[in-house]
This record gives structure tokens, sequence and C-alpha cells, in this order.
């Protein structure tokens, strides 16, 4: 008879390539086969629960991580930064092939945005007439 020792802790929201449940969304994440999962690939939230490296699990933060800018490197992918909401904590984290591709491409368009020097952006005025 085997028993575990402690009941499976559910409110652990991340473990090293393992399915889980996101904690920003609610979407269910199937364990990914190749990578260690550790964001949503809905909308790309981690959860800060690693110290120093991906998968030690160290912290206990436990904060959730926003996913703010990300980067594309021609060898290794998408790479999404995350800060942490909680501690500020940044991470960088690569992209999962099954992220939510127009998750990503807002993100790079947000950013891209907030990188154009002030002139360039025209903030236009939503006009209060109602045709
Ligand atoms: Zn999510
Ligand atoms: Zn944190």
């Amino acid at each position: 008879m085997t028993r575990a020792l402690k009941p499976f802790p559910g409110t652990h929201p991340i473990t090293i390539n393992m399915g889980f449940r996101c904690a920003k969304c609610g979407k269910i994440n199937p364990r990914a086969d190749k990578t260690c999962r550790n964001h949503c690939t809905g909308c790309l939230y981690s959860v800060h629960v690693d110290k120093d490296r991906p998968g030690d699990r160290a912290s206990t933060c436990m904060g959730l991580m926003e996913p703010i800018r990300i980067d594309y490197n021609s060898k290794k992918g998408f790479q999404i930064l995350h800060v942490c909401l909680k501690c500020g904590k940044e991470a960088i984290n690569k992209a999962a092939t099954d992220d939510d591709a127009e998750t990503i491409a807002k993100i790079m368009a947000r950013q891209n945005i907030a990188h154009e020097p002030e002139t360039n952006v025209h903030k236009r005025k939503k006009s209060h007439a109602r045709s």
C-alpha cells in the first residue's frame, strides 16, 4: 500500500513539466512534450515559483508574472520576459511551440508602440461626436 506523505498541493500551479491551470485566465494547460512548460499558452502569464534557475521552484513568492515583452532570437525562437507583479523579479522564458500566436503578436505590438519616440505616437482622441 503506497500513500503519498502529503496530499498533492493543488495550489502549486507549476511544477517541472506538468500540466497546470493558469492562475491568471484559468486555462488548463496540458503537459508539454519537449519543454518544461512554465507559463500559460493562452495569456502567457507565469507564476513566480523559480528562484535562481528555471525549474528550481525555490521561490516562495508565488506572485503572478506578467509577460511584458517578447524578443525573437533566431536560435532560440521567441523569448518571453516575465516580470513578477508581486516582487518585480524578471525572468526570461522560451516560448512554447503551442503558445498562443495572437497573444505573442499582441505583446510584441504593444512593446513596439512603447518604443516609439513620443513624437511619433499620435494619440488620437476619440471624438464624442455620435453620427
Ligand atoms: Zn492564462
Ligand atoms: Zn515574485
